[in-house]
C-alpha cells in the first residue's frame, strides 16, 4: 500500500495507530516485495505472519502463492484483512502472538514466519516461536536496529551478550539490511533491520544441559567488566582448568568467549549424557511365531535383516493436562529416522518379559519412572516391522532427560492436535505410532 492509500485506509476503518501495539505500517511497496523475496516462497508454502497490521507484506506474499496464517492483536485491523483478503489464502487469528500456542503449526508442515515486529514484543516472540522442537524452518524479522544487531553480533562487539547467545545457540542469525525509519506510517523513533533466523538442526552444535548454558552466560555477563572467572566462582569451582579446556586466556571477560566455547564451557561443568542405549547389531532379540511365542534368539541385524517376527514395546506418557509425550526420532536412526514416535519404545531383549522391557525404556529413554499399565496388545504385521507390541500408559510431568544419540526432542501435544497432524501429514509419524495411535484411541472411544 502507498502512503496515501494507508492513511485513506485509517480513515474509513478508523484507526488511530497505536503506540503502545508498535504500529507502524510499512508504505514502501518495493520493500515490501523485497522482504518476501528473502523468504523464497514457493507455491503453496505454508506462512505464518505476526503483525499483519493492513496487509503490508501479507499481500505480495498471497502473490507468491503462500497460505497464510495471520495473528493480528488489533481487532479492527484483523477484521479488514479478513474483507480485504476475502477469497484468498488467508486465516486470520484476532489473538495475542506472545500467548499464540505455536504447537497448533505442526500439521501445516515446515512453516515460514514472517513479521515485521512490534517493537515491544520482539524478543519475548522470537523466544516463543523458535523453541527447540519448533515447525518454523525460517523466520524473516524486522527488527528494532538495536536487537538485530544484539542478535547477529560477534564475540568482542558492545552487542554482543546474553540474547545473542540465547538465540544463536538455538538458532542461525543472517543480518540481511537496515531499513530506515522513513518507510514507516507513523515513522518510529529508531531504525530497524532485516534479520532471517534459521533454527538450527539437531546436532548442528555439540549437545550441552541449556539450562546450565543459561545460567553460566547469565552469571557471566552479569557485570561485563569483570572477568568471567571471577564471576563463575559458584557454577565453576575450577576456572583454570575449565579456561584451559576451552582455550580462553583466564582473565577473559564474558564477550570474549564465542558461543562454542560457552557450549564447551557448559560441558566442562556437566558433560552430556552418555546415551545408556545403541543399536548393537549383535545384541540378541526372541524371535517369536504367530501366536508370540518365543522360537529363539537372533541378533538385531538378523532380526530385521530377515523380518523374523520380533517383540517390542511402545509406551504412551500423559501429563496432568491429559497431552501425550511424543519423541523426536533422532535424525540418525537407522530406521524412521527424523520423525514423531511414542513417548518411549523399545525391543525386547533375549531373556526379558514385555513389562521388564517397558520400565528399562522408560528410565533409559526419558529418564524418569513412573507406574505404568497395559494398554493394548497390538499383532506382529508389515505396518509394525513385524514386531508384536505391548503399548503401556503412565504418567509424567518429566523432567525428561534423554540421550541424544536416540532422541532430538520430546514434547507434549494434545490428543486432538496429534489426530488433525496425523490425518495432514501422516509422514511425519514412525508406522509403529501410528499403529499404537489407532489401538488407543479405538480402546479410549469404546471405553467412552
Ligand atoms: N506488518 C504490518 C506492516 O508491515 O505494515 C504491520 C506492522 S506493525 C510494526 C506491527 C503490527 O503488529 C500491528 O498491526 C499491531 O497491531 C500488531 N501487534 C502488536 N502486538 C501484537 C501481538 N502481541 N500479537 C499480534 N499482533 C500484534
Amino acid at each position: 500500500m502507498k502512503l496515501s492509500e494507508i492513511n485513506q485506509t485509517l480513515r474509513d476503518i478508523r484507526v488511530t495507530p497505536v503506540k503502545t501495539l508498535g504500529q507502524n505500517f510499512l508504505h514502501d511497496q518495493n520493500l515490501a516485495t523485497w522482504i518476501v523475496q528473502q523468504a523464497a516462497i514457493s507455491p503453496g508454502d505454508f506462512v505464518c505472519e505476526i503483525g499483519p497490521g493492513l496487509g503490508a507484506i501479507t499481500e505480495p506474499a498471497l502473490d507468491a502463492g503462500a497460505r497464510i496464517l495471520a495473528i493480528e492483536k488489533d481487532a479492527r485491523l484483523a477484521e479488514f484483512l479478513r474483507e480485504k483478503f476475502s477469497g484468498r489464502a488467508l486465516e486470520v487469528i484476532h489473538g495475542d502472538a506472545l500467548e499464540f500456542d505455536v504447537r497448533r503449526l505442526f500439521p501445516y508442515g515446515p512453516v515460514k514466519l514472517l513479521g515485521n515486529l512490534p517493537y515491544y514484543a520482539a524478543t519475548p516472540l522470537l523466544g516463543r516461536f523458535l523453541e527447540v522442537s519448533t515447525p518454523i524452518s525460517s523466520a524473516l524479522f524486522m527488527l528494532q536496529m538495536e536487537v538485530a544487531a544484539r542478535l547477529s553480533a560477534a564475540p568482542g562487539s558492545k552487542a554482543y551478550g546474553v540474547l545473542t547467545l540465547l538465540v544463536q545457540s538455538q538458532s542461525r542469525i543472517d543480518f540481511l539490511r537496515a531499513i530506515p525509519a522513513t518507510v514507516f506510517v507513523p515513522e518510529p523513533e529508531v531504525d530497524s533491520a532485516l534479520v532471517r533466523i534459521t533454527p538450527r538442526a539437531p546436532g548442528e552444535l555439540p549437545e550441552h544441559d541449556r539450562e546450565i548454558f543459561r545460567s553460566l552466560v547469565r552469571c557471566g555477563f552479569s557485570q561485563r567488566r569483570k572477568q568471567v572467572g571471577k564471576l563463575l566462582k559458584n557454577l565453576v569451582a575450577d576456572w583454570p582448568a575449565a579456561a584451559a579446556e576451552i582455550g580462553a586466556p583466564g582473565q577473559a571477560r564474558a564477550e570474549e568467549l564465542s558461543l562454542d566455547q560457552w557450549i564447551a564451557l557448559s560441558n566442562f561443568v556437566r558433560p552430556p549424557v552418555a546415551p545408556e542405549t545403541g543399536n548393537d547389531p549383535a545384541e540378541l532379540f526372541p524371535v517369536v511365531d504367530e501366536n508370540d511365542e518365543v522360537l529363539d534368539a537372533k541378533p538385531r541385524a538378523e532380526v530385521h535383516g530377515d523380518n523374523l517376527r520380533h517383540r517390542a514395546v511402545h509406551l504412551f506418557i500423559f501429563n496432568r493436562a491429559g497431552e501425550l509425550l511424543l519423541q523426536k526420532r533422532s535424525r540418525h536412526k537407522d530406521r524412521n529416522p527424523g520423525v514423531w514416535d511414542s513417548s518411549a519404545a523399545g525391543h525386547v531383549e533375549a531373556g526379558e518379559e514385555y513389562d521388564d522391557t517397558a520400565v528399562r525404556e522408560l528410565r533409559e529413554e526419558l529418564g524418569v519412572e513412573t507406574k505404568l499399565e497395559r494398554v493394548a496388545k497390538i499383532p506382529a504385521s508389515a505396518q509394525t516391522g513385524e514386531e508384536f507390541i505391548w503399548l503401556y500408559r503412565g504418567a509424567s510431568e518429566g523432567k525428561f532427560r534423554v540421550p541424544a544419540s536416540e532422541i532430538d526432542a520430546v514434547q507434549f501435544f494434545p490428543l486432538e492436535l496429534i489426530a488433525e497432524w496425523l490425518e495432514e501429514r501422516p509422514r511425519d509419524f514412525a508406522p509403529g505410532f501410528v499403529e499404537c495411535w489407532r489401538a488407543f484411541r479405538e480402546q479410549t472411544e469404546t471405553r467412552a
